[in-house]
């Protein structure tokens, strides 16, 4: 059987998900990604994964024992301070029990365990390392893609090229013109190794999952990893420039700490502060970029976009990943279905996956944006709990519904069973021998009484 020629390229949760994918429906397919090895990543924060979209693709990939094992549920619980110290919401005494439901279920795991988990699942040599993309180019002669790296290394003959690498795609200019813009919130990227054992007042501070201090228009967001690190954003509602108005010299990052937190979280309280001033050097700013909500173009054959490059959105609704490798999952699932005639069927394949994507990626876009102004709210962290509030009561008043007409579809069947059950057994049977049969007694549905 001939294989369709496949690049994948971005080693992120979406490109390995998808190679992984693939290849475990012996669908060859090769990964070019720009960091030298598999080991020069070894930062980054943590993930939660979401049931119906990044669970159910490692599923199908056959992995998710492995994701079971380095899973951690305790992380999924959340907790709200005010800027002034104030906890206005704490579930570390019980997962999930303030939020909305739909929010249960959704097991932390670190990005760099992610990544070695997908790339331990991959065929050797199916990751090309140090290849950084700099252009795809349509072959002049048929219908295949050539790719050119920064390197000047050039790699020819793909049926497909997949671009799933991140907010700066290389791939995505063959669709559309369509750049990230920022999104008007910006501030420092901190981490707290070891935070119980260097800063045990830090460590109780956040808790065993995320930790919200929010106050009007910004946040200190704190988020336990598995390492026993804490990452930690103080982000806020900002001009582009504002790095550059501000004056701070952010080449000497342990004066710009303080002066950041003096100049934008002033009266903030202390426990919050100390996140920033007491986190490791290597802390960096950080500004967040979108592509516009509903973004669209039209398909092209041979060329498909997944995760961030196909609909960057900030990490405010937590589910970047999760879209990311439910992309993957759709697109591994129309490439499979024409796997035996992928030369006439691809086209028709890659066009039911963007008519697909598009509608999934507007929906979490938008759930992203809602989440960004309940983040930096002018009111603070209050209108996220009233938020939580009002669907868990909308939660509760659907679910009293749905029971309302399951118990009345039930005593329906049940009345409309016994009327049956007294029809059929109407009178007396009689035995061939002519000996009378007693009828038995309906008790309750199917239920008979000796
Ligand atoms: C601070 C922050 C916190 C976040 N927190 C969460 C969260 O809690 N939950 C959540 O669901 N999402 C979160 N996200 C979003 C999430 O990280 C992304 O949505 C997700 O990583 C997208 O996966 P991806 O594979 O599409 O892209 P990426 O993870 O960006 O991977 C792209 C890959 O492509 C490679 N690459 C890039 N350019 C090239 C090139 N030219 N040539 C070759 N390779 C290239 C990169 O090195 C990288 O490996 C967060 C994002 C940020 C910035």
């Amino acid at each position: 059987m001939t294989y369709p020629k496949i690049a994948i390229i971005g080693g992120g949760p979406a490109g390995l998900t998808l190679a992984r994918l693939l290849q475990h429906n012996s669908i060859p397919c090769t990964v070019f990604e720009v960091d030298a090895d598999r080991y020069a990543r070894t930062q980054g924060g943590t993930l939660d994964l979401h049931e119906g979209s990044a669970q159910l693709a490692l599923k199908e990939a056959g992995i998710y024992e492995q994701f079971l094992a380095h899973a951690r549920p305790e992380g999924e619980v959340l907790k709200i301070y005010d800027a002034t110290g104030r906890v206005l919401m704490d579930e570390n005494e019980g997962v999930g029990v303030k939020r909305p439901s739909a929010m249960n279920n959704r097991p932390e795991i670190d990005r760099v365990l992610l990544r070695a988990m997908l790339l331990d699942s991959l065929a050797e040599d199916s990751v090309k390392w140090g290849m950084k993309l700099v252009k795809v180019e349509p072959h002049p002669d048929d219908e295949t893609y050539n790719l050119h790296f920064a390197s000047g290394h050039i790699e020819t003959g793909f049926d497909i090229v997949v671009g799933a690498d991140g907010a700066w795609s290389k791939v995505r200019p063959l669709v559309t013109d369509a750049k990230p813009f920022y999104s008007g919130i910006s501030g420092l990227d901190v981490k707290l190794s070891d935070a119980n054992v260097r800063n045990p007042d830090l460590g109780k501070r956040t808790g065993g999952g995320m930790c919200l201090t929010l106050g009007p228009n910004k946040g200190i967001l704190a988020q336990r990893n598995g390492d026993g690190a804490v990452r930690c954003y103080a982000f806020m509602r900002a001009a582009e420039s504002w790095e550059q108005d501000s004056g701070i010299d952010f080449s000497d990052m342990e004066t710009a700490k303080k002066e950041f937190l003096e100049r934008y979280f002033g009266d903030w309280d202390q426990g919050a502060k100390d996140m920033v001033l007491r986190s490791d050097p290597d802390s960096l700013v950080r500004s967040m970029y979108m592509l516009p909500i509903g973004l669209t173009w039209p398909s092209r054959a041979g060329i498909a976009l997944i995760g961030d490059a196909a609909h960057l959105m900030t990490p405010f609704a937590g589910v970047g990943v999760n879209v990311a490798m439910e992309d993957s999952l759709h697109l591994a699932r129309n490439i499979i279905t024409v796997k035996d005639s992928w030369q006439t069927g691809l086209p028709a394949a890659l066009q039911k996956y963007d008519a697909d994507m598009f509608v999934r990626a507007e929906e979490y876009a938008k759930q992203t944006w809602m989440y960004l102004g309940l983040f930096f709210h002018e009111r603070g962290g209050i209108a996220m709990v009233e938020h939580f509030e009002r669907t868990r009561s909308r939660e509760a008043a659907t679910a009293a519904e749905e029971e309302a007409k399951t118990t009345a579809l039930r005593t329906e069947a049940a009345r409309e069973e016994s009327e049956k059950g007294t029809l059929e057994t109407g009178g007396p049977e009689v035995h061939a021998s002519g000996l009378e049969i007693p009828s038995p007694v309906v008790a309750g549905i199917g239920q008979h009484v000796e």
